[in-house]
């Protein structure tokens, strides 16, 4: 029977099956961070330990200061803040788990790091008490975001009690025009098939745009499947995968290479595989793409205007697009082009790597920001990088912040707040009401479309600043 890249990562890692579908599954990697305490607590009141710890890794990054990291812990003025860190670090003695502390060359958010240090590989069963973990799946992994009790099971015997998901293949085809990248492909994605469109369902991205994608592309991809109800995104993997992973820290060695090379090339789905649903979209018809409202469903392309909730015919969707532009004060009819922007963030595990530090300083070489931003990079290796690169200095020159790494702006856990009531511009993967900060309001976009409303203080095409 011809099976899907999913369902031969499933078959390979199922250790029993109840009547009834319950299925016990074997985890190959585990991320963990400072807000997997409950998980560790509920463990050690049991009297337990972790299972394996060789296949679970910790990373301080939600609660992390991006500002000051040469104090220290003492950078963080939040008492609970430094309270999670520390009992991260705690609990990883505990269990000796590996660690990286916020003083690990290796720290970063937890969906850039695995990546980048080859945790992350093709075939793998990998889940993190964090929605995004999805993220993984650009390497053709399957990996889900787990709650605090899966977690704590997890940690406990490195399997997990699952049902098994649907399948559901979105192929973009045709090109993507210059100056398109992944989170306008995602974005297009969540705002054809809703917020809940793939509620259920596991997406595989599939199609010549898709395959087009560097990883980074693939990453930012893959870590907003969550924003379309999937319960895991992937990518089936290939050659730029292979060269991604060659010679990464925790990728596989030598003759273990040769042989996970092997495996790997089996991964991706056969011919005539069957999907439980299918979704196709045209790479060469978008734009770039920005969130108007609070969800990231409500996104359009930049030279949309704001809808009339009244045109919509879904009821629930209508009473959300009122209460939406409420809080994002703004009118229907407005072109998006009109909207000011107040404060820009560039970073996340949606839009913190290299390609996207690249792609902002490619905007902001030799130009100024016109609002407060900065730019915290998915990891401590990736700030080193792109201060090597030199893009650092583009960033100060235009008076932008540059930060150290952490989830910084995009939950705003660790104090890097926006003011109530001002607009941001960010590269995250959440505009839900408060996400950045009490009265924020958020607008996503990609890392490019950020840059250039730094630098015009608005919603900008900013392919009329590259000349794409
Ligand atoms: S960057 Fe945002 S979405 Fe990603 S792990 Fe951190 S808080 Fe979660």
């Amino acid at each position: 029977m011809a099976l899907t890249m999913f369902e031969k990562i499933w078959n390979s890692h199922v250790i029993l099956e109840k009547p009834g579908g319950d299925t016990l599954l074997h985890i190959d990697r585990n991320f963990v961070h400072e807000g997997s305490f409950h998980a560790f607590g509920a463990l050690a009141k049991e009297g337990r330990t972790v299972r394996k710890p060789r296949q679970n890794f910790a990373v301080a990054d939600h609660y992390v200061p991006t500002v000051g990291r040469e104090r220290g812990l003492d950078a963080t003025e939040d008492a609970d803040a430094r309270h999670m860190i520390q009992l991260l670090e705690e609990n990883c003695r505990v269990n000796s788990l590996t660690h990286f502390g916020m003083d690990d060359a290796r720290q970063g958010i937890v969906h850039v790091i695995g990546p980048e240090l080859g945790i992350t590989q093709p075939g793998l069963t990998i889940t993190c008490g964090d929605s995004h973990t999805s993220t993984h799946g650009a390497l053709g992994a399957y990996a889900f975001g787990t709650g605090a009790s899966q977690l704590k099971q997890i940690l406990a015997t490195q399997c997990l009690w699952l049902k098994k998901p649907k399948t559901l293949r979105v192929t973009v085809n045709g090109r993507l025009g210059p100056g398109i990248t992944g989170k306008d492909v995602v974005l297009a994605i969540i705002a054809k098939i809703g917020a809940a469109g793939a509620t259920g369902h596991v997406i595989e991205f599939a199609g010549p745009a898709i395959r087009s994608l560097s990883i980074e592309g693939r990453l930012t991809v893959c870590n907003m499947a969550i924003e379309a109800g999937g319960r895991a995104g992937m990518i089936a993997p290939d050659d730029t995968v292979y060269e991604y992973l060659h010679g990464r820290e925790y990728a596989p060695k030598d003759a273990e290479w040769e042989r996970a090379l092997t495996q790997w090339r089996a991964l991706p789905g056969d011919e005539g595989a069957r999907f439980d649903r299918e979704v196709t979209l045209d790479a060469s018809a978008l734009e770039p793409m920005l969130t108007w409202g609070t969800s990231p469903e409500e996104a359009l392309p930049v030279s949309g205007r704001i809808p009339d909730p009244q045109s919509l015919g879904d009821a629930d969707k209508r009473a959300h697009a009122l209460q939406a532009l409420a809080y994002m004060d703004l009118k229907p009819g407005m072109a998006l082009t009109d909207i000011r922007i107040d404060r820009a963030f560039i970073g996340s595990c949606t839009n913190g790597r290299i390609e996207d530090l690249r792609a902002a300083a490619a905007v902001l070489k030799g130009r100024k920001s016109m609002i407060p931003a900065w730019i915290s990079p998915g990891s401590t290796a990736l700030k080193a990088q792109a201060e090597a690169e030199g893009l650092h200095r583009i960033f100060l020159d235009a008076g932008v912040e540059w930060r150290a790494s952490g989830c910084s702006s995009c939950a705003a856990m660790n104090g890097d707040k926006v003011p109530p009531g001002l607009r941001c511009a960010s590269t995250s993967n959440r505009n839900f009401e408060g996400r950045q900060g009490k009265g924020a309001r958020t607008h996503l976009m990609s890392p490019a479309m950020a840059a250039a409303a730094m630098v015009t203080g608005r919603v900008t095409d900013v392919r009329t600043l590259t000349g794409a």
